[in-house]
């Protein structure tokens, strides 16, 4: 509706027809895309999609063939990466290795004439905001650690006092439970310093945790853009679905006013697809958190009945692989909500057609 589109601020980059050709072949295909000021954008795709490709045009690092790509309205299309007053992280981190934190910290202050002593002052103050201890200043960056040395990079990233950061997988060559906090610290850093974040990854959980919206790529092409929530509760098709999480899915037919299952037998009540499209066939789609064992009694919208035979443990969770007939569904609970030891293999299924999606056949 008009009025709240209205509301929305200016963006702060705009995309417009944004492609990236390479000979014949399109890396990125006609990008149509607004950041918000101060937003947290993750672009997330499997590898080959036109993550990287994308984010150099950002950057400045690549132009594009075609479209127009503008920064607070003013055309960037052709501005080199020295002049944007955007700054790019990298996985690589691309720090001076025989110079001190504060040397590696205070170099963009240095190339711009900032005197020594206010230059450390800054460097300081942003060792507070990546929380590096201020005795840091003269230890030799090879001896910090790959998570402080991440901040390091992010501090330096900061002293260029940039308006867009934009990151590169900057945390994929970390071990999982660094991965994890640094997670928290850039989602914590954001909103501190309230800076644009431009992330790209093909790690969704990373996305999910940090991001205020998502946008999915597959060959070049951005397919959906959306909160975690959006993207994760209301995929526009089949390959976000299958890409942002595991998903049971039913091919089903209309028939009269019912819905028939084709690849299993049942009879399925159907959620109206989100675009209010008219189907003839069309695909059930249920997170298997979202399904549940059903005891004599229980009532459900939907119900399958099967076979268990095989569980996973999740740590927390346990995830259930139930046959049936040809297919396999998933059903995930808590530990605590886990069949008990030497239950009957043969279980009934069950989900509402509210906690389901409807998509295209
Ligand atoms: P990954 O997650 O593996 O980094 P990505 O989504 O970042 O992948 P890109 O690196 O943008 O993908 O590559 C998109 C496509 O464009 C790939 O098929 C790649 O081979 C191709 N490509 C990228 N750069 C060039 C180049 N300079 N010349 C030719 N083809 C290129």
């Amino acid at each position: 509706t008009a009025p709240a589109a209205e509301a929305q601020p200016r963006p702060i980059l705009q995309l417009v027809g944004v492609r990236k050709t390479f000979g014949r072949f399109a890396a990125v295909e006609s990008i149509d895309l607004d950041v918000r000021e101060g937003e947290f954008l993750t672009i997330v795709g499997p590898s080959g999609s036109g993550k990287t490709t994308l984010l150099r045009m950002l950057a400045g690092m690549d132009t594009p063939s075609e479209g127009y790509i503008t920064l607070r309205g003013e055309l960037i299309n052709d501005m080199p990466a020295n002049r944007r007053p955007t700054c790019l992280v990298f996985q690589s981190l691309a720090l001076f290795p025989h110079k001190s934190v504060g040397e590696n910290i205070t170099f963009p202050l240095k190339v711009k004439g900032v005197s020594a002593a206010a230059r450390k002052a800054r460097a300081l103050e942003l060792m507070k905001v990546v929380r590096l201890p201020p005795d840091y200043f003269d230890k030799n960056v090879m001896k910090c650690s790959g998570g402080e040395r991440q901040r390091v990079a992010l501090a330096r990233a900061f002293a260029y006092d940039p308006q867009v950061l934009f990151f590169d997988e900057p945390l994929s060559a970390l071990d999982y439970k660094l991965k994890k906090a640094l997670e928290k610290e850039l989602k914590d850093l954001h909103r501190e310093t309230g800076k644009t974040f431009i992330y790209i990854t093909h790690s969704l959980e990373e996305a999910m945790v940090m991001s205020d919206r998502i946008g999915v790529m597959r060959a070049g092409r951005l397919v959906q853009v959306g909160t975690p929530e959006e993207i994760y509760g209301a995929p526009v098709d089949r390959f976000v679905s299958e890409f942002v999480g595991e998903v049971n899915t039913i091919k089903v037919k209309r028939d009269g006013e019912e819905w028939r299952g084709v690849d299993v037998d049942g009879r399925f009540t159907l959620r109206p697809p989100a675009d209010g499209a008219a189907l003839g066939e069309a695909f059930v789609v249920v997170r298997p958190e979202y399904m549940r064992f059903l005891k004599e009694g229980d009532t459900a919208d939907n119900r399958l009945t099967g076979t268990v035979y095989n569980e996973y443990s999740l740590g927390s969770r346990i995830q259930y692989q139930i046959r049936v007939g040809e297919k396999v569904m998933l059903v995930e609970l808590s530990r605590a909500r886990a069949l008990p030891p030497g239950s009957d293999p043969v279980v009934t299924i069950g989900w509402d057609a509210a906690d389901a999606f409807t998509l295209a056949g």
